[in-house]
């Protein structure tokens, strides 16, 4: 490895977070700082609509430890994270989010099982403050489903707040899939892993950038990039529905030819009529997800595009190209928004 790069990088995905990012800068310095002279921060402005990226700017000319990167727009916090690996020079790389609910302090202890050997050092919620009964208790249920459907187990309560060996970010920035959802990914790189426990604290101020609507988008995006479980639900449910169909005609063919009363069945048929073109919707709409999903991974379009760069030198540069990460060509021609894939 080249001696400028350094023992730990840290990603910060930013999204509106001007309330709080100067205030989380100081901690998590403080904090780093007391674990080793050798780090960097990046940040990773995701389309903010308010003053992030100015403070930011701020902040990363003050302290030659910050550095930014400014997406295009807002490609979600997933995505933005992924941007932040990229450009991570660390040989452990840690993610933590901009609101201060995952405490920087925890890093000390993450790097700890670092030394110790582990690749992947997930933070795991102890308890959490703060959250509605309504965000607990349905981040509860998605990861009991996850590891009911999943081939990778993910580990209960953990969100993105890990530590990362050099190792697992490559192998990490080696999958290309669009929808992602990171921690169901580290899991999947396998290596060694282990968790720490910590206790999840209230957003330092702002609001959640995870309404309803995005939660369930992850949730989704979980769901269907690890399992084709659904897949087959649909077809087992759909080969009982035609086993419970042929037992209907023959039904009806009996009353039509031995009884008379053949007239009085409508309701029946009604019913299964709606019941069965009900399924068949719900059923379209997950077939519909799966393909819709090799829709967009068959247009494999950049991932993210960065818009401006900030604290980042050549080496950096010439690592990533030699690692192929960047693309050689594209990346002079482009000063100004590159295309990263
Ligand atoms: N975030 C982002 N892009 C988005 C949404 C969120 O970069 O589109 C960042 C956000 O700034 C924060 C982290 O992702 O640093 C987690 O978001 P948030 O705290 O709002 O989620 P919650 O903790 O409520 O699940
Ligand atoms: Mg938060």
């Amino acid at each position: 490895m080249s001696q400028a790069s350094p023992m730990l990088s840290v990603i910060v995905p930013c999204f509106n977070e001007a309330e709080v990012i100067e205030h989380t800068h100081q901690r998590l310095t403080g904090a780093l700082e007391k674990i080793t002279p050798d780090f960097e921060i990046i940040y990773v402005d995701d389309g903010s609509r308010d003053r992030t990226a100015e403070l930011l700017r701020e902040i990363q000319s003050s302290s030659s430890r910050a550095k930014v990167i400014r997406l295009s727009r807002n490609f979600g916090h997933q995505i933005a994270v992924s941007a932040g690996l990229e450009y991570a020079r660390g040989q452990a790389v840690v993610l933590i989010d901009a609101d201060l609910q995952d405490p920087p302090e925890v890093i000390a202890d993450m790097m700890a099982k670092w030394r110790e050997g582990f690749h992947v050092v997930y933070g795991q919620r102890t308890e959490r403050s703060g959250e509605t009964k309504f965000k607990l208790w349905t981040a509860r249920a998605f990861y009991r489903l996850i590891n009911r459907l999943s081939e990778v187990p993910i580990p209960l309560d953990t969100g993105d707040f890990r530590l990362m060996d050099r190792a697992a970010v490559d192998a990490l920035l080696r999958m290309r899939e669009r929808h992602r959802l990171l921690r169901a990914m580290t899991s999947w790189v396998g290596f060694k892993q282990t968790a720490v426990l910590y206790s999840r604290a209230e957003r330092f101020a702002g609001t959640s950038k995870y309404p309803l609507r995005k939660m369930l988008a992850l949730a989704i995006d979980g769901i269907v990039s690890f399992s084709a479980v659904p897949l087959k639900i649909v077809t087992s449910v759909g080969l009982a529905f035609s086993a419970l169909s042929v037992l209907g005609i023959i039904y009806a063919i009996a009353q039509r030819l031995w009884t008379d009363n053949w007239v009085p069945g409508w309701t029946l048929i009604f019913i299964a009529v709606m019941l069965i073109g009900g399924l068949q919707f719900i059923f379209l709409g997950v077939m519909g997800e799966y393909i819709g999903r090799i829709y967009s991974e068959a247009k494999d379009r950049p991932l993210f595009l960065v818009m401006e760069e900030l604290g980042f030198d050549q080496v950096r540069r010439a690592t990533n190209q030699a690692n192929g990460w960047l693309d050689a060509d594209t990346f002079p021609l482009h000063p100004s928004a590159r295309l990263r894939r």
